[in-house]
Parts: structure tokens; sequence; C-alpha cells
């Protein structure tokens, strides 16, 4: 037997399972599995990825200085204090490197984003998995979970894959009751769906103990290129720039994110018409008796009556070349997550759903 082994740990870590994109022998499925913003890249990112494309024989900036200034201009923030990740998904994995290693403890709420648990991990700390109530973060069993161990807590705002959202007053709550040695990250990768919320950027400036994650991925239509960031106090920051790779980003993908950032009046339009989207897509599903909680992000959560009858729907649904997000690896196999994806592909998937409703009724 090999001796080669893992650190303790890595063997608990089930891959990450992404959304699907294809079905066998269908030509133009519609992806509705990965929150992917259903109008594509903003043409000014791509016109920016092309010119930056002739500079690839050089070495990338290792201190993102334009990208950071873009994005701090455009959300009244620090730059010194923003970190760039190869996606949000690097920045919660350096906190996990820095602030959580073995002996010590990160917690998540019960159906929190999967690499919480998988950066944990990872990172040789113990997960601990914290129930919701009726799928909304708990903040009273968040704090109950906390103890001595405790070093990081991961709560998405709104949260995926259930969509739901707390009130800026419970973020507060919950940043106010943890210990000091223990930090509290809000993952903002959906925030910019969510008409004037700063993501918790305010918390972060206020306190020591806070820090904001967001993405380039969903609303800004970049999740190709992997850029996302951090907003953290300023020691944190320091940390978490000694363990990043110095060329974590590439030149195409500064520049375009950069692009992206500037683009307001398409991020704005794309944002309008998601909650329009969304509402409309919600109501139809209710109208076919398909519970959903209201969704303050670019997908629903759509409740059937179990696990078997969620399933068949999403057969039914690849036959008519829909491809959604099944959950069950969420905690949630009676439900089903559909990106909001344009107007017809909402329509197409109503409809779908209806049907599946009426035959089997
Ligand atoms: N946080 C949440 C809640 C997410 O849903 C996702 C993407 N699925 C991420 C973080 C990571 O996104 P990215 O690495 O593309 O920025």
């Amino acid at each position: 037997m090999s001796q080669i082994t893992p650190q303790p740990g890595i063997l608990e870590i089930a891959p990450y399972k992404g959304g699907e994109s294809r079905i066998e022998g269908v030509a133009d499925a519609i992806k509705l599995s990965s929150n992917e913003n259903p109008f594509g890249p903003p043409p000014a990112a791509v016109e920016a990825a092309r010119a930056a494309a002739a500079r690839m024989h050089r070495y990338p900036p290792t201190d993102h200085a334009a990208l950071r200034e873009a994005i701090a201009e455009t959300h009244g923030l620090e730059a010194a204090r923003i970190t760039c990740g190869v996606g949000s998904d690097e920045i919660i994995s350096l906190l996990c490197q820095c602030y959580a290693g073995p002996g010590t403890e990160v917690i998540h709420t019960e159906h929190g984003f999967s690499m919480y648990r998988i950066s944990a991990l990872a990172a040789g700390a113990t997960p601990v998995e914290v129930p919701e109530r009726a799928r909304h973060t708990d903040v009273d069993a968040i704090l109950a979970a906390v103890t001595p161990a405790t070093r990081l807590v991961f709560v998405a705002n709104p949260n995926n894959p259930t969509g739901t959202m707390i009130p800026e007053a419970e973020m507060t709550r919950l940043a106010e009751g943890l210990p000091g040695h223990v930090l509290l990250v809000l993952d903002g990768a959906y925030a910019e769906y969510v008409d004037g919320f700063d993501g918790g950027a305010a918390l972060v400036d206020t306190r020591e103990n806070v820090v904001m994650t967001r993405t380039f991925s969903k609303l800004y239509g970049l999740g190709g290129l992997r850029v996302g960031w951090g907003y953290a106090p300023e020691a944190i920051t320091e940390v978490l720039n000694r363990v990043r790779g110095p060329f974590n980003l590439s030149t195409i993908a500064l520049a375009a994110a950069q692009a992206a950032v500037r683009d307001r009046p398409f991020v704005e339009r794309c944002a309008a018409d998601n909650a329009r989207l969304r509402d409309w897509l919600r109501d139809a599903l209710e109208a076919h008796g398909v519970a959903c909680d209201p969704s303050h992000a670019n997908f629903v959560l759509a409740r059937f009556a179990d696990a078997s009858e969620a399933d068949a729907c999403d057969a039914f649904l690849r036959q008519e070349g829909l491809i959604v997000r099944r959950v069950a690896g969420y905690g949630l196999p009676e439900c089903l997550r559909i990106t909001v994806g344009d107007e017809s592909a909402c329509r197409r998937v109503a409809h779908a759903i209806g049907r599946f409703k009426a035959e089997a009724a």
C-alpha cells in the first residue's frame, strides 16, 4: 500500500459538482443550472479582453491596482482593502487557509454554498453545519454553535441555493454577537441583485471581524473568466495577500473585469430584467402548484411534494431540452434550482413545469 497520503480531511471532500451543461442528443439545450447571466458578458468587457489578448506574453500586474480602483470607485470602498481572486471561490479558500486549520471549526448554514465545507476540509479544519429556519439563515442557531474552536462563519446573503435573505439588522446582530476571535464572512455573490444592498460593506467598515466576498460571475456575466474579490479590514487584507498567488488573475481577466464594473448601464439593465423575470417565474410556478420562497437572487428554488416528484420533473425538463439544477447535495432533495434565464427561457421552463404537473394530476 502506498505511503503517500493526503493531509487529514482531504479524503472527506466530496468533489464539487457544477451545473450540467449538456443533454445527450440535444443540440440547443437551455442551461439554467449555474446561475449565469442569460444576457451574456458586457460587450465592453469582451472588447477589453480582446485588446488585452495582444499583451498575453507579459505577466499581469500582481497588485490588481486598476481593477481594485474601479471596484472601489463603483462601490464607494477603500481600494487598499480589496483583494482580487480567481472567483470568490479563491477568497473563500484563502480565508480558510489563513484563518482555519487542524483543531478549528468553520461554521456554515444547512443549505449553504458547498465551497465553505470543501475549503474548510482542505485547510484541515472541521466544518460545522448549522440548521436554517425554513430555508432562512438562523442567526440564533449560528451564535449557539460557536465554540472556542470556531474561527470562521460563512453566511451567503442572499443565500444559494435557497435564494432567501436575512435583513441587514440580522446581519448586524450576528456580527455583534460573535466573539472577537471569530471572523464573519458575508458572501455577497448575489448582492448585486438586491436593489440598494451593500452586501455587508458597511459592516466591514465598522468592525474588525467581518469580511465581504463578491463576484463577477453572476450579474457581471464573467463566470468563465473567474474573477471575484473580498473586502476586509486592513490587517486581514494584508494576511490574504501573503498567501495569494502573485499572478492569480490573468491580464485578460483583469482587463475584462475592469471594463465590466464600469459598464453601469449593462448591469442595471440585467438586474432590472432579472427582477422582473424572476418574479414572473415564481408566480407562474406557484400558479402550477409548485411552491417557491420569494427569491432575492438570479434563480428560484422550486419545491415539489417530495424527492421523487422533483426527480421526475427534472427528467421531464431534460426531455424538453431544459437543464436545471438538482440540489439534493444541499439537503434539498425535493427541490430544483432554476436560474432566471431570458424571457423565452423563463416562459419555456414555466410552461414545461405546468405540463408536467398537468400530466401527473
Ligand atoms: N458564493 C456563492 C453563494 C455562490 O453561489 C458562488 C457560485 N456558485 C460562489 C460564491 C463562487 O462564485 P465564483 O467563484 O464564481 O465567484
